[in-house]
C-alpha cells in the first residue's frame, strides 16, 4: 500500500449504554457515582443522564415524524433496564430494529470498517472473496436471530429487521436481490474503485480515522459524528469520505458539512484544507462526488445546524433538563410513513 478503514457504526443511536459502559449519543455520566450498580453487582457505575446532544440522524428523525423521535430519544430511555412487557422497554427494543435496507447499509459499513481497521494495523488487504465470506457469515447469522425474534429476549438486543418483527411477506428474492445488489455489489464496486485504489496508496500513517464514533462541541452543544474514513493527502489537504450504499441526496452534502467542522475542531484544519468525497457505492464504478467545505457552504452548514438544535430544543418542557412530554410530539397525519416504521403497533397503526 501506498504505505496502505464504514450506527449502527455503531449507528450514533445504536451504541448501548450498558453493553458498551460509554457514553451513548445523547448519554451522559454525572459525578453521581454509587447511586447505580452494574448489572453483575460488580463496581459502582456512573449515573446515566439523558443528555441533550446533537447529529445528523436525530435531526432527521425529527423531520421524518415527530412521534418517531420522541419514541427513539425519550420514551425509550432507561430501556436496557426496564422489565420486559413494559412500554418502555417495548420502545428501546423497537428503535434499534432496522429495515432490510438500513441492514444492508450496516452491513457494507461494518465490513469495509473491519477490513480497514485491519489494513491500517497489519498493511495487509483482505481479499474481496474472504471479506464477502465474513459478511455472509454475520448476515445469515444476524438474519436467523432477526426471524426467531431473540432481539426481544436479550438484555441488550442485537440485530432485529422491522420485516421479522411485522411479519411482512418478504420472497426470499427479495432477500437475494439485497444481498446481490447492496451488499456483495458494494463490496465488490468498492474494491474496483478508484477511491480505494487511492487509499491503498496513502501511507497509514496519513490514515486519520475509519468509522470512530466521536464527539465534538457546537455552540454548546455536544454533536456527535462517525466519518467514514479520513486521511491527509499528498498536498496536505484532509480527504473526509462517506460510503453511501443509497442514492445521492441533498442531505448527504450537510453531513459533509458536518465532517468538515468537526475536522475543523479536531485536527485544526481550515475549509481550504479539507475536502469532502462522498463514495456512491452502488453506482457503476463507486464513483466519489466532491463536496465544497468552502467558508460558504460551512456556514450553512452551521445555520442549518443552530436551527435544528432550536426547533429540538423549543419542542423540550424543560430545555436544562432534557425532559420532553409525549403530547408534544404528535403522529403523522398522513399514514403512509407508517407502514414502513418501527413504531407501528404502540402508535395504533397495524
Ligand atoms: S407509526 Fe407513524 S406516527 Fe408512529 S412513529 Fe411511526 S411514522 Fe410516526
Amino acid at each position: 500500500m501506498e504505505g496502505t478503514r464504514a450506527r449502527p457504526a455503531p449507528t450514533l443511536s445504536d451504541t448501548d449504554p450498558i453493553r458498551a459502559h460509554a457514553p451513548a449519543e445523547g448519554v451522559g455520566l454525572s459525578a453521581c457515582w454509587g447511586r447505580m450498580r452494574s448489572p453483575s453487582h460488580g463496581p459502582p457505575m456512573a449515573e446515566l443522564t439523558n443528555d441533550f446532544t446533537w447529529s445528523k440522524s436525530r435531526h432527521e428523525k425529527l423531520k421524518e415524524c415527530p412521534r418517531a423521535y420522541w419514541n427513539a430519544y425519550y420514551g425509550s430511555w432507561g430501556g436496557w433496564e426496564a422489565p420486559a412487557g413494559t412500554p418502555v422497554r417495548e420502545l428501546y427494543v423497537l428503535k434499534k430494529l432496522s429495515s432490510r435496507w438500513q441492514w444492508a447499509g450496516s452491513l457494507v459499513h461494518d465490513a469495509l470498517r473491519r477490513m480497514l481497521t485491519r489494513a491500517r494495523r497489519t498493511g495487509q488487504v483482505w481479499p474481496v472473496d474472504e471479506l464477502l465470506a465474513s459478511t455472509r457469515q454475520r448476515a445469515r447469522s444476524q438474519w436467523a436471530a432477526s426471524r426467531e425474534k431473540s432481539y426481544w429476549r436479550e438484555p441488550s438486543p442485537g440485530y432485529g429487521l422491522v420485516e421479522h418483527e411485522y411479519a411482512e411477506p418478504i420472497p426470499g428474492e427479495e432477500w437475494k436481490r439485497i444481498w446481490d445488489e447492496v451488499v456483495e455489489g458494494s463490496l465488490r464496486a468498492f474494491y474496483r474503485s478508484e477511491v480505494f485504489d487511492r487509499i491503498r496508496r496513502v501511507p497509514v500513517a496519513r490514515w486519520l480515522t475509519v468509522d470512530e464514533l466521536d464527539s465534538w462541541q457546537f455552540e454548546g452543544t455536544k454533536v456527535w459524528v462517525a466519518v467514514d474514513f479520513a486521511y491527509v493527502d499528498s498536498d496536505g489537504r484532509v480527504n473526509l469520505l462517506d460510503w453511501k450504499t443509497g442514492r445521492e441526496r441533498g442531505v448527504d452534502h450537510t453531513q459533509v458539512g458536518i465532517y468538515a467542522l468537526y475536522a475543523k475542531d479536531k485536527w485544526g484544519m481550515g475549509p481550504e484544507q479539507v475536502v469532502g468525497g462522498l463514495v456512491y457505492l452502488g453506482a457503476e464504478g463507486a464513483p466519489r462526488v466532491d463536496v465544497a467545505a468552502d467558508p460558504d457552504a460551512l456556514d450553512g452548514c452551521r445555520a442549518e445546524m443552530r436551527e435544528s438544535i432550536k426547533s429540538m430544543k423549543e419542542l423540550l418542557d424543560d430545555p436544562q433538563q432534557n425532559r420532553a412530554s409525549v403530547e408534544r410530539f404528535p403522529l403523522l397525519d398522513g399514514r403512509d410513513p407508517c407502514r414502513r416504521c418501527p413504531f407501528r403497533r404502540p402508535c395504533g397503526r397495524l
